[in-house]
């Protein structure tokens, strides 16, 4: 089991690198989720300085939103959390974003489809959620679960993204693979018609058994940028895979 002090440790960082990425900003919240206590440990919600979080900003609650310790409470859409982490038994972490390219997904009548060989771990598609609201009771979030289903993410609609995986260097990593899709794909649009990655060929490139691999070196390549980062909002840092 992995210790919560690491858990915290883990989850301020992946937030600071999002922020350095400036894919969470005044919203956004991600979570990890520890199955043998079931305690779930949430970042701060909206308004909180992301890119300077420490370990001890971190809110734990139960799977029912409760706080467990300290003042401050969850951010108001945490059923989104305790909704796939109670039910999931491989989301032991999840992110809420509203990234920049991946929400047009969620605005655009458009279904996305991976366009790189990154992409490929998308290879059942990203449903979209089509309730315009926030998802701030238990039967929202329960309306996620059987949207998102077994997938690793959803689109919000008019509003940003969810996205799934087993751990924080996972979410991390597959957050900036959908984002990047997003962008590339809106991007080759200019040039004309998209040429997708088919299901065959995702199962083919087998992006599923390397993730594991690929998210940890996308994580120990961001943490070591992110000890260098000057905390300024995001600029410039756009190209997650250049
Ligand atoms: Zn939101």
């Amino acid at each position: 089991m992995t210790s919560e002090k690491d858990l915290r440790e883990q989850l301020a960082t992946c937030t600071r690198i999002f922020a350095m990425q400036g894919m969470i900003g005044v919203f956004g919240h991600v979570s990890v989720y520890q199955p043998e206590t079931k305690r779930v440990l949430i970042t701060p919600g909206m308004g909180s300085d992301k890119g300077s979080f420490r370990p001890e900003d971190m809110v734990p609650t139960d799977l029912d939103g409760k706080p467990l310790e300290g003042k401050n409470g969850p951010p108001v859409e945490w059923p989104i959390h305790t909704a796939l982490h109670g039910a999931r038994a491989d989301a032991l972490a999840v992110a809420h974003l509203h990234t920049p390219y991946a929400t047009l997904f969620a605005i655009a009548k458009r279904e996305f489809r991976p366009v790189t060989l990154q992409g490929a771990i998308f290879t059942d598609g990203v449903p979209l959620f089509p309730e315009a609201q926030l998802i701030t009771t238990p039967e929202r979030g329960n309306n996620l679960l059987k949207v998102i289903g077994d997938k690793r993410a959803a689109l919000l609609r008019g509003h940003g993204i969810v996205v799934v995986a087993q751990n924080l260097q996972e979410v991390l990593y597959t957050a900036l693979v959908l984002e990047d899709d997003t962008k590339k794909t809106l991007q080759a649009v200019t040039l004309g018609e998209v040429g997708t990655i088919s299901p065959e060929e995702c199962r083919t490139f087998g992006a599923e058994i390397a993730l594991e691999r690929r998210a940890q070196r996308a994580w120990n390549y961001f943490c070591s940028l992110e000890a260098r980062w000057d905390r300024q909002p995001a600029t410039g840092r756009s190209e997650l895979f250049p």
